[in-house]
């Protein structure tokens, strides 16, 4: 019995749902570390940082569902992100997380559902109160600030000016945006009422491109959500104008932008695209859709890779997503339960030796 419960720790661990299930070969392991190393130098992301996560409470703000708390966490540059934490008050602690990232919204307020303006109310009825929806659906959330936008714009100087002038620094706007969500996971990890196994990270157009790519540099990232931002570039951003906030310089050298979910798998990615996207042609996203599916299939994670299509535009689609969104923690907390549980049987009879 104790040798077939062993064996059963090591096909969970090695061997099952989330690896793949053939031999994987020294040059394949390497192959993804060299993708990873040259996006990071394409980004020009920080060193690795084990500094010690440093962050502030501004305030906190009840409400009959939840818990909200305005912080501020240092980030890996020294300067500090504003961030909303919202805890539900329905759900027994730890929670499972999803960092919520804006498009090019007015700021992350948005996320928490404040309407200031029409445009925010607007903005508000195209999905994009998504801290609110992660509370809904049995998730903290964590909003964050993103360099360039909000509390962390920069006078009157809009994101595309102030995203050219840091490429003239080498220092591209979305690796600076994914470095900020990195930091973010580092604070996530030093919460007790927080669920480190059980982070998402969603967004939606520019938040939804830098959702892509911290999930393609960080593993801690469970699941991905990237709305109406997934597209071969050939027809979206060398197709239509886009904010140079996404550009990479050199990454066409590399992958293109769906080949990079290789990076990604077999970590759950759920693509939302719409239809009538007017800067992704739905055919990309199908197109680049294929391309994940088959990078998925070789690692025997086709379930884990989505795509759901709303029939408008350029929007979040809330009611496609979310169904999809739990089904995924529920399998993720599965796994995560059983994981511990295999592990505790495991020291168990270490402990017998
Ligand atoms: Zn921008």
């Amino acid at each position: 019995m104790r040798i077939l419960i062993n064996c059963l720790v090591i096909v969970f661990l090695f061997g099952c749902g989330s690896k793949p299930d053939y031999p994987v070969s020294q040059s394949e392991v390497s192959r993804e570390d060299s993708l990873r190393s040259l996006l990071a130098d394409i980004m020009a992301l920080p060193p690795a940082n084990t500094s010690e996560v440093t962050y502030e409470i501004i305030f906190t703000h009840e409400t009959e569902t939840y818990t909200l708390r305005k912080l501020t966490i240092k980030s890996y540059y020294g300067d500090q992100i504003p961030a909303y934490l919202l805890t539900p008050k329905n759900l027994q602690p730890p929670y499972p997380v999803m960092i919520t990232l804006q498009g090019h919204a007015p700021g992350m307020y948005i996320s928490i559902g404040e309407a200031r303006t029409e445009r925010d109310a607007k903005l508000i009825a195209g999905g994009r109160d998504v801290a609110l929806q992660a509370v809904a659906n049995g998730w903290a959330a964590l909003t964050i600030e993103q360099q360039g936008f909000g509390e962390q714009a920069q006078g009157d100087v809009v994101c595309n000016d102030l995203s050219l002038r840091e490429l003239m620094n080498g220092k591209p706007m979305l690796g600076q945006r994914v470095a900020d969500v990195m930091r973010s996971i580092d604070f996530i990890q030093t919460q007790d009422n927080l669920e480190s196994n059980l982070i998402g990270c969603i967004g939606n157009s520019a938040g939804g491109t830098v959702s892509y790519f911290a999930a393609a540099m960080d593993e801690r990232i469970k699941l991905s959500v990237v709305s109406c931002s997934f597209c071969t570039y050939e027809r979206s951003w060398l197709k239509y104008h886009h904010c140079a906030c996404g550009y990479l310089p050199g990454l066409l050298k590399v992958a293109d932008m769906p080949e990079l979910a290789e990076l990604i798998a077999p970590r759950n990615l759920l693509i939302v695209a719409g239809e009538e996207d007017y800067i992704a042609d739905i055919e990309g996203v199908r197109e680049g859709y294929a391309t994940a599916q088959a990078i998925y299939r070789r690692q025997d994670a086709l379930g884990q890779v989505m795509l759901v299509e709303g029939d408008g535009g350029h929007q979040f689609y809330p009611d496609l997503a979310w169904p999809k969104i739990n089904d995924i923690k529920t399998g993720l907390k599965h796994d995560s339960t059983l994981l511990e549980q295999l592990s505790k049987v495991n020291r168990g009879f270490k402990a017998d030796y």
